[in-house]
């Protein structure tokens, strides 16, 4: 080796906007080490040169900033024209460099310290930040991902924060949203139209802890936040938010999540980590039921920015954080359009100067005992990426709309996914305006050129519609509904394009068939390209169109009546025009077939009394069927039976087994245990028997159902001996649906080259 030799290392990964090249500066002063470090359309680029080189190199594998993610470290052997004499953070090389954008990551342990510690430009400071921590995709307007495209551009740095930010030892080296006292946001309170000039987060405290609603700003979006511990002031917000039964997030300090949930320790970490999820817990000591009426489980978050700490901290007990928005609409950004759409619901305002570019709700999550599920997938979370599967390199620019209620859209480039931000439903006009500004903007900040569109089958969904018109002369690729959940699944797992075929139990809502009818409940056979129905839940009608999804009783008596239930159905729903809706079910009114599980879920919940009349938000009754199911006791629940008619599960066996239990006075919550563990068993079998004769090679479980643990567990237990994929970083519900639409969409365009 002569004494110019050095080596060139190539860092991929989440590798930009989080510190890497001053953690390599300093990495290379450990060791020794001269040279070079820059970022580059690929990643991180290291020239480097000295006697340490092996050992640089091995702790680059072993060794990252908290916020990075590498993929691979590559070397290959460099020789310097000149030995170095320095090493150096160099200006980025090649196009689209830069361009990496991170997500907003909640505060680190050492701002925590900062803002509690003695330097007076931080202390109760609520905007500290540093490199390993703080706003990131909230706060940009464009790439690259720089200060002036932030809207930290509107506060100039003073010459100690400047200082940091230039100071490659310094923990604020090149983080762009650095500010203190000095020189950035500021927070202020404000009732009636008046700022309040007391300090604002003890006279904040001072109207939570009285029983006031606030609306306060935060990272992605406002929050309207009470005392979760005072009923009527979550009565006030239920009212007045016009959300009668919607379970509310919780945010809560450490001891509060330790008193009042029952967190095991993944659960303990999931809730730590920079992306701070609203996470699921078992309740431990009760709050007030009208937090999440019937549901034995709440949503929890710790403060995930310097404001909410000090906040939490002047409050000394769990708020109600819920989505500051007119029910329906996107979450309220902007501080004049919280006075005008939030004014009504809340007694005062919590704000501050800095601007949210992007409206991001919280990101919902859950850990099971087989690891954790995304439920909705937001800040914390996007826009990072998801590298596709083997066999996908060649994959070109895909664009995929998703689907109308949950949704969320997905790109694909260099070989990753990014599967957007929840958007929502789209038949809220505001909502799909925030629809097509999502399209644009993801567009311009990964400078993708879509060669491809992909949409759902449904040609009526709003997102297929903007997919028409957006897709113009190139090809448009339509998914069915349920396949694309089963791609998600197997891209979400990184199943491999030529992997085989996969044994798809689908359990969902609705989606528009193959064969023209609604599904929902289907055993499919697949891979990326193309898909067989092999079972599917015995089709019941969904009558009075909407209606039918929000009122349980319709699609309970319909089921009844199959098996000549009729005069249960006449004897359990006595308040309701079950006659109308049998004429028009005869005469085919307003009527479609489906086999839907999600409405087999609401017929068994309506048959045991969950909200029969009505659901106030969708998924209430499999919410509270779920929640009961828990409740049972732990002893061996036998499951229902089904039954097999050609492809059909049939449900004849269930509601007569369902309601002889009902007369022979069963406990409820052992009839909704028994229901799980009947539907679980009756398409994990079949599913199982593809496995076993060499046609799958293994079992994914998706669809909006999925996030019912409890059914969860049931098909792992039946699935015990065949490989399962399940959902991790996208959602198994709808808002999963892009990325297999996407991945869809690549495969059919490879197979035909
Ligand atoms: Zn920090
Ligand atoms: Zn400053
Ligand atoms: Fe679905």
């Amino acid at each position: 080796m002569s004494m110019r030799d050095g080596l060139r290392i190539r860092i991929r990964g989440q590798v930009q906007g989080v510190g890497y090249r001053p953690f390599v500066w300093q990495l290379a002063s450990r060791f020794g080490i001269k040279g070079t470090v820059l970022n580059d359309p690929e990643g991180v680029l290291i020239h480097g040169f000295g006697d340490a080189l092996a050992a640089f190199v091995s702790a680059l594998k072993t060794e990252k900033p908290p916020l990075a993610r590498v993929d691979t470290v590559e070397t290959e052997p460099f020789a310097f024209g000149e030995p170095p004499s320095d090493f150096l953070i160099v200006k980025s090389e090649g196009q689209g460099a830069e361009t990496a954008v991170t997500p907003d990551a909640a505060t680190c342990a050492d701002c925590v310290a900062d803002i509690y510690g003695p330097d007076p430009r931080r202390r109760g400071y609520a905007f500290t930040n540093c490199t390993d921590c703080g706003p990131r995709f909230t706060i940009l307007k464009g790439v690259p991902y720089d200060r002036k495209m932030t809207s930290m551009a509107a506060f100039r740095m003073c010459e100690d924060c400047a200082r940091e930010y230039e100071d490659p030892g310094d923990r604020r080296f090149h983080t762009q949203p650095v500010a203190c006292w000095n020189c950035g946001p500021k927070v202020w309170g404000e009732a009636d139209d008046v700022p309040t000039d007391e300090d604002p987060i003890q006279w904040a405290a001072q109207r939570l802890l009285s029983g006031n609603i606030l609306a306060i700003k935060g990272l992605g979006g406002f929050h309207l936040a009470c005392d979760a511990t005072n009923p009527e002031a979550i009565a006030t917000l239920r009212r007045r938010k016009n959300r009668p039964a919607k379970p509310l997030a919780l945010m809560g300090s450490p001891p509060d999540i330790e008193r009042y949930a029952r967190a095991d320790p993944a659960s303990l970490d999931l809730l730590k980590h920079p992306a701070a999820p609203i996470v699921l817990l078992p309740v431990a000591e009760a709050l007030p039921e009208d937090l999440a009426p019937g549901q034995t489980k709440l949503g929890w978050m710790l403060p995930y920015t310097p404001l909410h700490h000090l906040l939490m901290d002047a409050v000394g007990r769990p708020l109600v954080m819920t989505s500051g928005n007119v029910s329906g609409e996107p979450q309220v950004i902007g501080n004049e359009e919280a006075k005008q759409k939030l004014g009504h619901l809340a007694d005062g305002f919590l704000v501050h100067d800095r601007d949210i570019e992007r409206r991001l709700d919280d990101s919902v999550e859950q850990v099971t005992e087989h690891g954790i599920m995304s439920l909705r997938r937001a800040r914390g979370r996007v826009p990072e990426t998801l590298p596709l599967p083997d066999g996908f390199e060649r994959a070109p620019q895909v664009l995929a709309f998703g689907v109308h209620l949950k949704s969320a859209i997905c790109l694909t480039k260099n070989g990753q996914a990014l599967l957007s931000h929840h958007l929502g439903d789209l038949d809220e006009a505001l909502t799909f305006d925030e629809f097509c500004k999502a399209d644009t903007d993801y567009a311009a900040l990964f400078d993708h050129h879509p060669e491809v569109f992909a949409c759902d089958l449904h040609a009526g969904y709003r997102s297929s519609q903007h997919a028409e018109s957006r897709s113009g002369e190139k090809p448009l690729i339509p998914v069915q509904h349920h396949h694309a959940h089963l791609a998600a699944c197997m891209a979400d797992n990184g199943w491999p394009l030529n992997g085989g075929p996969v044994a798809g139990v689908i359990l969902d809502g609705l989606g528009l068939g193959a064969d023209g009818t609604i599904w929902g409940g289907e055993l499919l056979l697949g891979d990326y390209n193309d898909f067989s129905r092999e079972f599917f839940l015995e089709p019941a009608l969904l009558v009075g169109g909407d209606a039918a999804q929000r009122q349980p009783w319709r699609n309970a008596v319909m089921r009844l009546d199959m098996v000549d239930l009729g005069t249960t159905a006449d004897r359990l729903f006595p308040d309701q025009p079950v006659a109308l809706i049998r004429q028009a079910a005869s005469s085919g009114i307003n009527s479609f077939s489906s086999s839907s599980a999600g409405r087999l879920f609401d017929a068994v919940a309506a048959v045991l009394g969950l909200c029969p009349d009505q659901q106030s938000f969708e998924g209430e009754a499999a919410m509270r069927l779920e929640a009961l199911a828990a409740s049972a006791p732990e002893e061996f629940e036998h499951p229902y039976e089904f039954g097999r008619r050609g492809g059909q599960i049939t449900t004849a066996s269930l509601f007569e087994a369902i309601i002889a239990d009902q007369d022979n006075g069963v406990p409820a919550a052992s009839i909704a245990a028994r229901f799980h563990a009947g539907l679980a068993f009756a398409f994990a079998a079949p599913a199982k028997s593809l496995v076993a004769s060499g046609r799958a090679r293994a079992v994914a479980l998706s669809g909006g159902c999925f996030q019912n643990v409890t059914l969860l567990n049931a098909c792992m237990k039946a699935l015990q001996d065949v490989p399962v994929l399940i959902h991790r970083t996208s959602p198994a519900n709808d808002g999963g649906v892009a990325l297999g639409q996407s991945l869809v969409a690549v495969a059919r365009i490879i197979a035909e080259r």
